[in-house]
């Protein structure tokens, strides 16, 4: 629960390596909204290319709508394991929901419900 931090879109937490904005985001990238032992997990928004731990954040920390990452784009390394730092592409998170493919941690598999928000899964 330490060293949580509110970083406006779009801007960078000095915590990750690449563009990350969220709500109350924790060094594993938990946030205000998912804050569970397996909500380590942030995804790059298609719209701005910037990391975020949920959709719920980037509808908080931006004025724009989300707009999905396509299915002929699933080969872009889009998700982000907040526990290790591992960035990975959508196809291999789709493949591999239930725990990071770098070091296992648990991934929350209530995510899936919400992947229409991230990812076109129409047709996948
Ligand atoms: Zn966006
Ligand atoms: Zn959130
Ligand atoms: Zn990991």
């Amino acid at each position: 629960m330490s060293d949580r931090r509110t970083t406006p879109a779009i801007a960078d937490d000095s915590r990750f390596a690449v563009s990350l904005s969220g709500c109350q985001v924790d060094s594993e990238t938990r946030c205000a909204h998912w804050d569970g032992t397996r909500d380590v997990l942030a995804i790059k928004f298609q719209c701005c290319k910037c990391f975020f731990p949920c959709f719920q954040c980037h509808e908080t920390l931006t004025e724009h709508e989300s707009t999905q990452w396509l299915s002929t784009e699933f080969s872009k390394e889009a998700i982000l394991c907040g526990h290790c730092r591992t960035q990975f592409s959508i196809s291999e998170y789709i493949e591999t929901s239930e725990q990071c493919p770098s070091c296992s941690h648990s991934f929350n598999l209530g995510c899936q419900n919400h992947w229409d928000h991230y990812f076109e899964i129409g047709s996948y």
